[in-house]
């Protein structure tokens, strides 16, 4: 019953500005903004109106030391939502409320046979709906590594596991709406909301998160905002060659970025390089980083030979994409210290290194997981429910 006169956009980066920064004065959230004070009152009396956001009593104007901070927040007692992950090994399944905190969290080694898969994230989700009887469940978001139609809720194709065309959303049989995304892009939503929450920037502005953990991903952000391409797909770059007549891939081709650069390709090219291979074969990348950390010299120099193939795919995709901000995520990052220095150079040494003023910064291990899946229920929650008559009562 809203009689909304503004424009979604604005409103959109409002509720994300008050889920960072809740409780938030409406002072701080016009600033946020850039806009006038008396323009809040526009944007927010239909979001109060309709139960979206609640408020506390306003700000006096006298400062007191040690008062709590009253102001915008979301109303978050009746609803949850639920990210799952579907890893190449481990699937994460949470819960969490609309303003996303975690209610509840499980996982599980994942089935190698997608219709399992589905039907076991089906019976925890039926399960936990049991259990929350007073909230209901509106949406449900799903990382997989893979690219995916987002809005149909279907899986392409995820090599690592060699699943092609899994409609999700339907073998779920649901009744809210399922998104199923790339988990390189559920890693960027993540990251560009971390940032509204740690800067009083406007936007989470322009940057391109490189997701390495079995293989590699890239989700790109423009003005706070993923870009998905036309066909949802924009962003797989770990299968572009960068060794001719190099290490075959599971996706056919030979010579991918993340046969070098991925946590996996680590793991293999250690392996490959001790004689100790039958020994190593449950070594994971986070005792490969253990072993470096403690010394050995054969696992720095895999982690460094991993850096330098990350930053020469960062170059490519600098160059590709026009835009010089890059964060890694994924279980590489748990080798930052000893990839970043050669990545650097690497990057340092490309065209667009040399041309253009670049960042590459270290994201989180965490948010490429469930942090992502949740992050995409949270923003299909906030950026559909305006307006709609679901949150109203
Ligand atoms: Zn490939």
């Amino acid at each position: 019953m809203s009689k909304f006169v503004v424009p979604t956009q604005t409103t959109r980066e409002l509720l994300r500005i008050v889920r960072a920064a809740q409780p938030i004065p409406r002072v701080a959230v016009a600033r946020r903004l850039g806009v006038h004070r008396r323009r809040i009152t526009v944007l927010v009396k239909p979001l109060l109106d309709s139960g979206v956001l609640r408020e506390g009593t306003p700000e006096p104007n006298i400062r007191r030391v040690g008062r709590p901070p009253i102001g915008l927040s979301l109303k978050s007692e009746k609803h949850f939502l639920i990210g799952v992950n579907i890893g190449v090994s481990q699937t994460q399944l949470g819960g969490a409320t609309v303003d996303g905190k975690l209610i509840f969290e499980e996982n599980f080694a994942t089935p190698a046979n997608p219709q399992t898969a589905v039907a076991e994230i089906k019976s925890v989700i039926r399960r936990y709906q049991r259990q929350l009887p007073d909230r209901e469940l509106v949406v449900v978001g799903i990382s997989v590594a893979g690219p995916t139609d987002v809005e149909e809720g279907r899986l392409l194709y995820a090599p690592h596991q060699g699943w092609k065309d899994v409609s999700i959303a339907q073998m779920l049989g649901l009744k809210v709406p399922v998104l199923v995304e790339n988990n390189a892009t559920a890693a960027a939503i993540y990251e560009a909301q971390r940032r509204r929450g740690r800067s009083a920037t406007r936007t989470a502005g322009d940057f391109v998160l490189v997701r390495a953990g079995t293989g590699i991903g890239v989700g790109l952000v423009v003005d706070g905002e993923v870009f998905r391409g036309a066909t949802d797909t924009a962003g797989e770059f770990g299968h572009m060659t960068i060794v001719a007549g190099g290490k075959s891939c599971p996706c056919g081709n030979l010579g991918c970025w993340e046969r070098y650069a991925s946590a996996a390709s680590a793991v293999e090219l250690y392996r490959g390089e001790t004689n100790r291979s039958r020994l190593d074969a449950a070594l994971r990348f986070t005792d490969l980083v253990a072993r470096a950390n403690a010394g050995e010299r054969r696992a720095q120099t895999t982690l460094e030979r991993a850096g330098t193939h990350l930053g020469i795919g960062i170059g490519n995709v600098i160059c590709g994409l026009g835009v010089p901000h890059v964060v890694l995520s994924g279980e590489l990052v748990h080798g930052w210290k000893f990839i970043e220095a050669p990545a650097r150079a690497a990057i340092a040494r490309s065209l667009c290194g040399r041309l253009s003023d670049w960042s590459l910064t270290a994201g989180e291990t965490h948010g490429s997981e469930l942090g992502g899946a949740l992050e995409v229920a949270i923003e299909h929650y906030l950026l559909t429910i305006v307006g709609s008559s679901k949150v109203a009562a």
